[in-house]
C-alpha cells in the first residue's frame, strides 16, 4: 500500500493526473513544469489504464511502456524539484480491474482503482461509460438502462463494492461520483436513505479493506460537488479514513484545482 505520510505533510501533491495518452489535454512535461512552477513537492500521474471495451479516453497497452519511460525521462530532468510519481486509474469492470496480473506486473508506485463503466440493463455483456457529461449520460438512460436510475446507481455501488472487495490498488477513485449524473436525472436521489446505505455500506467495506480515500475536487468549480460528496466528509473524519486531496487534472492550469477549497472544508 502507498504511504501518503511523506507526501501529505505539505497540501501540494496532485496524486491523479491524466496524460497525452489517455485523455488528458497536454504533455506529461507541460504538467510537471506547472506543478513545479505552483511548488508542489509531489505528482503523480495516472492515465486511464488499457481496457477491453472500446474506449477513447484510455490508454492502449503499447502505450504503457512508453508512459512509463517517459515518467522516468521526466524524473532525470526535473527529480531534483519535484517528486515525480508513476501511477495508474485502473477501470474495473465487471470482474476485470486492478488485481488483474497484468496491472499487477506493472512496475507503477501506486494504482487508483474507479469505476466508469456499468453493464447494460439488458444485455450484461455491453458496457457503458457512466461518468461522462449529463447530456450524454441521460441518452443513455434511455438507450441502456430503461430509465431505471436506481438500478444505474445501485448497480455502480455493486460494481464497486466487488472492486474493493478484490483489491490490487492503493487509492479508492471518486468513490460515489454516480451521485452527481444520477441527481441531474433525479434532483434528490443522492439525499434518498437507500442512497445514503449504499454509500455507507462502500465506505465500510473500504475502510475494513485499509485503502485511501481520495477526495476528488476535479467538478468543484464547474458544479459545486466533490467526490465523495461532502455530506459524508463527518463520517470519513470520524473514522479517520486516510485521505488525499486530487484534483484529477485534464490540464495544467487546473492541477490545484479545488484542492484549496477541499482542504479548507474537511
Ligand atoms: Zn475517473
Ligand atoms: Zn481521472
Amino acid at each position: 500500500m502507498l504511504d501518503i505520510t511523506p507526501i501529505v505533510q505539505t497540501p501540494w501533491y496532485n496524486l491523479h493526473g491524466h496524460t497525452q495518452y489517455c485523455d488528458g489535454h497536454a504533455e506529461m512535461e507541460a504538467f510537471v513544469r506547472q506543478a513545479i512552477d505552483e511548488h508542489f513537492t509531489h505528482y503523480g500521474f495516472t492515465p486511464h489504464g488499457p481496457t477491453s471495451v472500446p474506449s477513447t479516453c484510455n490508454m492502449s497497452r503499447d502505450d504503457v511502456p512508453v508512459f512509463l519511460a517517459e515518467v522516468r525521462r521526466l524524473r532525470e530532468v526535473y527529480g531534483d524539484r519535484i517528486h515525480i510519481m508513476s501511477g495508474m486509474e485502473i477501470d474495473y469492470i465487471d470482474g476485470f480491474g486492478p488485481s488483474d496480473a497484468y496491472f499487477q506486473s506493472l512496475p507503477l508506485d501506486y494504482r487508483i482503482g474507479s469505476v466508469h463503466f456499468i453493464p447494460s440493463i439488458a444485455d450484461a455483456t455491453v458496457m457503458v461509460d457512466i461518468d461522462g457529461r449529463f447530456a450524454r449520460f441521460r441518452e443513455k438512460m434511455a438507450t441502456y438502462f430503461d430509465g431505471d436510475i436506481e438500478w444505474v446507481v445501485r448497480t455502480y455501488f455493486r460494481q464497486m463494492t466487488r472492486m474493493v472487495e478484490q483489491g490490487g490498488f492503493d487509492i479508492v477513485g471518486h468513490f460515489d461520483k454516480i451521485g452527481h449524473n444520477a441527481s441531474q436525472y433525479r434532483p434528490g436521489i443522492d439525499s434518498e436513505p437507500w442512497y445514503d446505505a449504499l454509500v455507507r455500506d462502500l465506505f465500510e467495506a473500504i475502510m475494513a479493506h485499509h485503502y485511501i480515500i481520495e477526495i476528488n475536487t476535479k467538478a468543484w468549480a464547474e458544479h459545486g460537488r466533490f467526490f465523495p460528496n461532502q455530506r459524508y466528509w463527518g463520517m470519513l473524519r470520524a473514522a479517520q479514513a486516510p485521505v488525499v486531496f486530487n484534483s484529477d487534472a485534464h490540464y495544467p492550469q487546473l492541477i490545484n484545482a479545488g484542492r484549496d477549497e477541499a482542504m479548507a472544508f474537511f
